[in-house]
């Protein structure tokens, strides 16, 4: 068995924080977070954890490193959380150096070992908590940082200035104009039905997403908009930096926008993560039971075009392909059978990863482990060598996964272990195979 002092990387965040740090402040941060955060949950995990380790096979970092238990979902549990009870919160700099390493790179908060617990123990939620912790003692990697002070000073993730947002909407505007001559990309239309909101990588590097999601909605004939304001960024990477103010200035903004244009729902693109801060995390916090407009991700969305006809299939990608399920919106929102109802709809064929639905195995790269960059990416891939093998058994090429970390991190597993597959975005293939409008050009 290792322990985390084996296996520590340097990281330039982690270390400046440590070394400005005074020893005085650990406990004092950690028994406010403690006494005003984390009430009865915490205390009842702590009290009802029986320390069986039937968790362990539920993760894939354990899975992933031959049943290492110092990776076991209560193995990381007990050198963070149960460590920093014992001490009373008296920890030295050393240990949270460690504790910060496992919180933010070893634990996806993917949520799979819930399902395992016999007690329904929330992992996921324990270490959210350390990393709460690590951020208030300012001892976070610097690249995850990084994207949370983009948040907090442009409420974007990745430092997309206000003229830029604009003009990328417009530049996909006129490119689509030439296959589809009427189509508008409606910035601010009060009182529309649909907000459409979108992460920050998108305008920065994914520009193609935004293009396919106005011909969908051009092709459905939708009354819709999209946000000429900061707001429009429903990422939310402070959610897992444990930066739970920047986490919902950000949200609150992203809502308060919709408010503002006094649109009906919300539609956001494929991203797993935003959905999570989005409906389950940042509007907790700030104290909305339920969301203050109603909220759709992108596979209820085409659910609902294409189960209405709104959207129909000139044709359906060709050959087979396989799903891989998000945590975020599978074991977080349950839409499992809705995202089958989608791919049938579009695909020609389908063949199911074992496990499927809410037991599949994360990406890896979700919770802003992929955020936490460079230093961390190798044994992110490692530790995902679980996920390799079961891609690699469905004998597939094609895999469809509806959120952006996802990619990022199955791109990453595909190319460490040489994989001979590719992936799309549901949107990629419904824009490809969808029937056109009567005034469209090309397509099929
Ligand atoms: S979290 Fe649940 S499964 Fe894991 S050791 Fe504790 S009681 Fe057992
Ligand atoms: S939440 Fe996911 S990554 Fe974290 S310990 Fe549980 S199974 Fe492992």
């Amino acid at each position: 068995m290792s322990t985390i002092a084996d296996r520590l990387i340097d990281d330039a965040g982690i270390q400046r924080g440590l070394n400005r740090l005074e020893q005085s402040r650990i406990r004092s941060i950690i028994k406010g977070v403690l006494a005003s955060e984390t009430g009865a949950r915490l205390k009842t995990y702590a009290e009802t954890c029986m320390r069986c380790g039937l968790c362990a096979k539920a993760c894939h970092y354990y899975m992933s490193h031959d049943g290492d238990p110092s990776y076991s979902p209560v193995g990381k549990v007990r050198q963070t959380m149960w460590e920093i009870l014992k001490a009373d919160g008296d920890v030295s700099k050393q240990q949270l150096q460690q504790f910060a390493q496992i919180a933010y790179t070893e634990c996806n908060l993917c949520r799979r070992c819930m399902h395992y617990c016999p007690l329904g123990i929330d992992t996921a939620y324990i270490i959210s908590v350390v990393r709460r912790i690590c951020h208030k003692l300012g001892v976070t990697p610097q690249y995850i940082q990084d994207t949370a002070h983009s948040h907090a000073a442009t409420l974007n993730q990745m430092w997309v200035k206000d003229d830029e947002w604009i003009d990328s909407l417009m530049w996909q505007e006129d490119e689509a104009r030439e296959e589809f001559p009427t189509l508008r990309i409606p910035l601010e239309k009060e009182g529309a039905d649909f907000m459409y909101s979108v992460i920050a990588p998108e305008p920065k590097f994914r520009t193609q997403l935004i293009y396919q999601a106005a011909a969908i909605f051009n092709a459905a004939g939708l009354d819709w908009t999209m946000p000429a304001t900061p707001g429009w960024d429903n990422s939310n990477m402070a959610m897992f930096s444990g930066d739970a103010e920047v986490m919902s200035r950000v949200e609150r903004a992203h809502y308060e926008t919709a408010q503002r244009l006094r649109v009906k729902r919300i539609v956001m693109g494929e991203c797993g993560h935003a959905f999570r801060a989005v409906c389950d995390v940042a509007n907790r916090w700030l104290g909305w039971k339920v969301p203050p407009v109603p909220v759709v991700h992108s596979v209820e969305f085409f659910w609902d075009l294409l189960e209405s006809g709104k959207i129909r299939m000139a044709s359906k990608h060709p050959g087979t392909v396989t799903i891989h399920d998000p945590c975020n919106i599978i074991r977080g929102r349950g839409l499992m059978d809705k995202l089958r109802d989608v791919v049938h709809h579009i695909c020609e064929d389908v063949v199911e990863m074992t496990p499927n639905r809410e037991h599949n195995y994360c990406c890896c790269a979700g919770g802003g482990v992929i955020n936490c960059g460079p230093p961390f990416k190798k044994v992110r891939v490692i530790g995902n060598k679980i996920k390799a093998e079961q891609l690699k058994a469905t004998g597939v090429h094609t895999l469809i996964a509806p959120c952006h970390n996802c990619h990022g991190g199955l791109e990453d597993i595909i190319k460490h272990f040489e994989l001979d597959m590719h992936i799309y975005f549901l949107g990629d293939i419904i824009y490809k195979h969808m029937e056109r409008p009567a005034d469209a050009g090309g397509g099929e």
